[in-house]
């Protein structure tokens, strides 16, 4: 399983930076984390400010 990011995501750009292994991008009006390459490290929920990121 991967993290995955809610409509909550405000776009601000922030967990991208944090994400070690580069799964996330900015999609189509949020951030998107691609599956495949997610280690569920919890960074990028560790990192927004709205908590978007959720462990599925
Ligand atoms: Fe990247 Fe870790 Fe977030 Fe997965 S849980 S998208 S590896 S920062
Ligand atoms: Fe969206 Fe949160 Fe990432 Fe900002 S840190 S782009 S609000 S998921």
């Amino acid at each position: 399983m991967a993290y995955v990011i809610s409509d909550e995501c405000i776009s601000c750009g922030a967990c991208q930076a944090e994400c070690p292994v580069d799964a996330i991008s900015e999609g189509d009006g949020k951030y998107v984390i691609d599956a495949d390459k997610c280690i569920e490290c919890g960074a990028c929920a560790g990192t927004c400010p709205v908590g978007a990121p959720k462990a599925e």
